[in-house]
């Protein structure tokens, strides 16, 4: 499993670049990293809303921390710093279409 060699969290543009170890390269937008929160918290509200979390397209990522070596907890603008990313489950996000926003 690749891991990352270096990130870098671009806060103007909210968006989080990855490059991993295999030479690849991966840009998430905050926006989306924080709609796919695994934490306890969030799938529980998901499943009593029956629908995807929402966020504000203002979300920012505040802090990242590595955890152990599998993955990264990351920290956002709401306040919300629970969620856990692996490093599978971030090379995943590239797959899913980014959140849209309707006022
Ligand atoms: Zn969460």
């Amino acid at each position: 499993m690749p891991t990352p060699s270096k990130l870098t969290n671009q806060i103007n543009s909210g968006q989080l670049t990855i490059d991993w170890d295999d030479g690849t390269q991966q840009v998430l937008s905050h926006l989306l990293l924080r709609s796919h929160c695994q934490c306890a918290d969030c799938k529980k509200w998901q499943r009593d809303a029956r629908q995807a979390l929402v966020v504000s397209p203002e979300i920012r990522l505040t802090g990242i921390e590595p955890v152990g070596h599998y993955g990264l907890q990351l920290h956002f603008s709401d306040g919300h710093k629970r969620g856990i990313y692996p490093w599978p489950y971030l090379r995943g996000l590239s797959e899913v279409p980014e959140p849209t926003w309707e006022r």
